[in-house]
């Protein structure tokens, strides 16, 4: 079971959130979470040498001409050589960010990959996913901005620290004509500026709030609204849906669309005109300040012109460094509830035992399975879906499940390939318990084509062999068996004809039957010793059907196989056929023995089902 703390937000607030946040940047990237803290002190290097370094040019202009030069050229030389290693850093840090994506998209998909099927399966974490996608959409939010955030706040921090050692002169000498002490004097002048600045901040953070609010009550839903219908528009397997039901529904939202902008549009421009007026009037104040103070004390003679430069510069500079460390956590604050729900999720723990043992490669396909006393139910269920489940599955044999829907025989599939464990009871292969194979080996004895198979948007071979470079022979081979051969002769491009129109104008649309065709192709193309098929005729017409179970033990060949079908003529075929009914294994046997069994539920199934077929296409599936 996962943990509600799992899934809910495991939030912190204020510094530890933003610390926190600044924790999961480096764990996706430490490179990365590096090179922003160096960028950002780099970039605040760069004015206050400039500063320090007009002092000194000042300073010197006294002192004959060759010590300016000499001084120039200092200058000149440190600013080049700061601004050409930010900029080359900026480059890393751009870099970095673009890639993030990438590296967060990936621990995503592994995390999917390993996390416990039930957690793949839970609603409350496919919502997450979704939020975060949508949000990600919102330029100041995600793991990238969050890079872009520390880099400022070590920009600013290192601003505003070294800001303040150089300014220590400015406030060693009491300005003239007063009693008040130095200390009060630098108290009440620092005091003021950073008033002015907290000011300007809480007034820039609320409308920062406004716009955000905005922001997410309009552009959220309206976003989370296009990506639920988008692909209804785009994939033609909505097609009818969409006529149906669900096109009404976009075209009111995207009739609604210009009006929501105009909001948003007017509320934007309101917010961003009273902050635009609200910063130069600060920047006014507060520049008056700062020359009024140091200009006062060099008025009177107590600092010399090069350090009027120098401090006027360093104080406004480390005003500049507040502001910007201020900003910057606030918005890393913004961030928190996206960098939480992401770091709640790659922090999700698999609770399911995974072993070690590696899988024995057998040769000779020696491999047999036993169900022993397997019951189960689905977490957060109370009734169970397999009860006292029986077993045993040797090699090269054919095993059909019939059963009516609901009745477990996916379940069985979902046990047998460990998606879940069983609640009571064990799965062996070939006497161990399946819980202790190393799971990635123990997944690659099994080829599976599942009733709500994914095809993907890549050409037919990739898709087949379910990777980016196919053995070509292997693959039409595979497709071959699985009775494709018409179809793929009709594709413009054969083998490499992509399916669908997602990335090539040329791609191929498949109906449902074609897609069980290339997925039954992807089974075989994986050769791995136990096949299994979840209802693969069920999109199939008559024919094509027929087809699969003649070409069935050649398809198979050698493999162990295990067919599930509703249908009970579909596994007419198979000389072992088990029979589940509401979660257990009622009879086990050939067609014929079954059906002998007259009190038995296989003979009720066939004899409901068989007023369904006429008796002629009985005879042709027999
Ligand atoms: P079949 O494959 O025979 O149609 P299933 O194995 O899919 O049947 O389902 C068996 C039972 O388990 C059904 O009652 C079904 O509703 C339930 N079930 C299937 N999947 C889940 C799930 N993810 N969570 C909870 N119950 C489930």
């Amino acid at each position: 079971m996962i943990a509600e703390a799992n899934v809910e937000k495991n939030e912190r607030s204020g510094v530890a959130g933003v610390r926190q946040g600044i924790r999961l940047l480096g764990r996706l990237d430490d490179t990365l979470a590096r090179t922003s803290v160096i960028l950002g002190i780099f970039e605040a290097a760069v004015p206050l040498v400039a500063v320090y370094m007009g002092k000194r040019v000042i300073e010197t202009l006294s002192s004959g001409t060759g010590e300016v030069m000499r001084v120039v050229l200092w200058a000149i030389f440190l600013n080049l050589g700061l601004t050409l290693a930010s900029k080359w850093l900026q480059v890393q840090f751009s870099y970095g960010q673009a890639e993030m994506w990438r590296k967060k998209d990936i621990a995503v998909n592994n995390k999917l990959m390993e996390v416990d099927y039930e957690a793949v399966e839970d609603p409350r974490i496919h919502e997450k996913l979704a939020w975060l996608q949508q949000t990600e959409k919102m330029l100041d939010r995600g793991v990238p901005a969050q890079a872009d955030y520390l880099k400022n706040m070590a920009r600013g921090t290192f601003t505003l620290v070294a800001g303040l050692v150089m300014s220590l002169g400015v406030f060693s000498v009491p300005l003239p004509g007063t009693d008040m002490p130095l200390f009060l004097q630098n108290t009440l002048f620092l005091a003021l500026i950073i008033a002015l600045q907290l000011y300007s901040l809480w007034a820039g953070a609320r409308n920062a709030r406004g716009i955000n609010e905005i922001s997410e009550s309009v552009t959220l839903p309206m976003n989370m609204l296009f990506s639920a219908y988008w692909p209804h528009w785009q994939e033609y397997s909505y097609g009818k849906d969409t006529r149906l039901y669900t096109g009404k529904a976009l075209n009111n939202a995207l009739r609604q669309m210009p009006a929501v902008f105009d909001r948003i549009y007017d509320a934007f421009m309101g917010k961003y005109t009273s902050i635009g007026v609200r910063t130069v009037a600060n920047d006014i104040l507060t520049m008056g300040l700062v020359y009024g103070f140091v200009g006062v004390k060099a008025y009177y003679g107590l600092i010399t012109p090069p350090d009027i430069v120098l401090y006027a510069g360093t104080v406004t500079l480390m005003m500049s460094g507040l502001t910007n460390l201020a900003q910057n956590y606030s918005k890393a604050v913004r961030n928190i509830p996206y960098l939480t729900v992401l770091g709640d999720f790659l922090d999700i723990e698999s609770e399911r035992y995974q072993g070690t043992l590696p899988v024995e490669k057998r040769d000779d396909n020696d491999y047999v399975f036993e169900v022993k006393n397997v019951s189960f139910k689905y977490p957060g269920s109370d009734k169970y879906a397999l009860k006292d489940v029986n077993l045993k599955l040797s090699v090269g044999e054919k095993l059909a499940v019939v059963g009516m829907n609901g009745s477990g025989k996916t379940t069985l599939i979902k046990l047998l390939t460990r998606f879940y464990d069983p609640t009571e009871g064990e799965i062996t292969l070939n006497g161990v318990d399946i819980r202790k194979f190393n799971y990635d080996e123990y997944l690659e004895l099994f080829s599976v084509v599942f009733q709500d198979l994914k095809l993907f948007s890549f050409d037919i071979a990739q898709n087949v062999a379910a990777g980016i470079s196919p053995d070509e022979e292997r693959v039409t081979e595979a497709l071959h068996m699985a009775g494709f051969d018409e179809r793929l002769a009709e594709m413009p491009e054969g083998i490499h004809t992509y399916l669908y129109k997602n990335f090539a104008e040329s791609g191929v649309e498949i109906s449902g039957g074609e897609a069980q065709k290339i997925a039954m192709a992807r089974a075989l193309y994986k050769d791995a010793p136990f096949v299994i098929l979840d209802e693969p005729t069920a999109a199939l017409d008559p024919i094509s059907e027929f087809e699969i179970y003649t070409n069935f033990d050649n398809m198979v060949r050698g493999r162990t196989a295990v067919y599930i079908s509703h249908r009970l003529s579909s596994c007419r075929f198979c000389d072992d056929i088990a029979v589940f009914d509401e979660g257990r294994m009622v009879q086990r046997g050939s067609h014929d023995e079954l059906l002998r069994d007259t009190g038995g539920k296989y003979y009720e199934l066939w004899n409901a089902q068989a007023q369904y077929y006429k008796q002629e296409e009985i005879d042709a599936l027999l």
